[in-house]
């Protein structure tokens, strides 16, 4: 097979095929079986997708909160571990010289610290947190980090965690204010020039009013459209192999893929953040919501009537439904021996822990009828 599974023209043949997780890292696609990474989609597709598809997803206020609210519980109670800060959205604060293709986003530290990032804005990246990942990595960019005054917690917790925020960033770290013996350069942090003075003022001038003032969210009503899409490709090509590419329906997935803002919705069923179920037969809300586990991802795919349904769960608390394949040209047969009632792929990215384990088994841990140890792990 010569042919890229992404490439909107399935007539150019490319040969730089590159490894593609169906899962993308931030999701704990790096610990997810083999038979959850692809190796016919060539290196533009794959670069492409995970800069405008992955990372739109990922980097979405929604799932970046509840990948933050995973991490947080699971390593606030080790001392001094660092916390990755919890983005919480764009500040409508201005300081002195901020230039019209910047903007200010804000991020709350692991004991209410608050941080001002001063980076470079792209209109294609508004809603990602973080702006245009590519973009932050090569433009250097101004932090200014607030320390909470009122707060008698873990210090060395605070400034490890401040350290590690904003990875692979070029970005210049400076800390408000002199804590104690501490070398503010050992934490990463650099002395404050005059600008940086005259904003640290400025800034710590509004945070005594009120902590978050201003801030607004920046909310992207498709940014799980071409995600779902790219994950109910992966799925229905890891289950039925080169036949699912000549499926009407894979044609389907492959436009909402390339669906681009403004043009007519793509025929994808299933259900996305801001629009309904409508996938075939979903038997239940009860049934989307009761398959996902605390601290986890939890990837459920499904052969159910006339469809093979993939749910997505992120921490027990949102889900999102896509069909993979309304088997018409494909034998459901296939899927119903593979997935059996249906198989969960379950990822704890923060505790590098992941297990494969069927509906059934699934179901009966739930009820306390037959615990499975890994999934306990991940939960504790
Ligand atoms: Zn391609």
């Amino acid at each position: 097979m010569t042919i890229c599974l992404y490439h909107r023209d399935t007539a150019t043949e490319v040969n730089d095929f590159t490894l593609e997780h169906i899962i993308p890292d931030p999701l704990g696609g790096r610990l997810a079986p083999d038979w959850l990474k692809l190796r016919n989609v060539c290196k533009q597709c794959n670069n492409n997708i995970g800069h405008f598809v992955d990372a739109s997803f990922t980097h979405s206020w929604f799932v970046a909160q509840l990948l933050h609210k995973i991490s947080h519980r699971i390593n606030s109670n080790t001392p001094h571990a660092s916390i990755p800060l919890n983005p919480l959205g764009l500040s409508g604060h201005r300081p002195s010289y901020m230039e019209n293709d910047e903007t200010c986003e804000a991020w709350l530290g692991p004991h209410g610290e608050l941080v001002f990032w001063i980076r470079p804005t792209d209109e294609r990246f508004v809603t990602y947190m973080g702006g245009n990942p590519r973009t932050t990595r090569t433009t250097q960019s101004r932090a200014y980090f607030f320390p909470n005054t009122q707060s008698e917690n873990d210090i060395e917790k605070m400034l490890n965690s401040f350290r590690d925020a904003l990875p692979k960033k070029l970005v210049k770290k400076v800390i408000f204010g002199q804590w104690g013996n501490v070398a503010p350069e050992a934490y990463g942090f650099s002395e404050p020039d005059a600008l940086d003075r005259s904003r640290l003022e400025f800034f710590n001038s509004r945070i005594s009013v009120n902590m978050t003032d201003q801030i607004t969210i920046p909310i992207g009503q498709e940014f799980d459209w071409r995600f779902l899409a790219k994950l109910a490709i992966g799925i229905g090509y890891t289950t039925y192999g080169d036949h699912y590419l000549s499926s009407p329906y894979y044609q389907s997935l492959k436009n909402g893929l390339w669906h681009w803002h403004g043009v007519e919705s793509p025929r994808i069923h299933g259900m996305s953040f801001f629009t309904p179920s409508d996938i075939a037969n979903d038997s239940s809300n009860l049934f989307t919501q009761s398959t996902g586990i605390r601290n986890a991802v939890t990837i459920l795919i499904k052969p159910q009537g006339t469809s093979l349904a993939v749910l997505l769960n992120i921490d027990k608390e949102r889900f999102w439904v896509v069909q993979a394949s309304d088997f018409v040209g494909l034998d459901p047969q296939i899927a119903f021996s593979k997935y059996g009632e249906g198989l969960a792929v379950i990822l704890c990215k923060e505790k590098s822990l992941m297990c494969e384990v069927g509906l059934p088994d699934l179901l009966a841990h739930f009820l306390g009828l037959k615990r499975q140890h890994i999934i306990s792990q991940i939960e504790a």
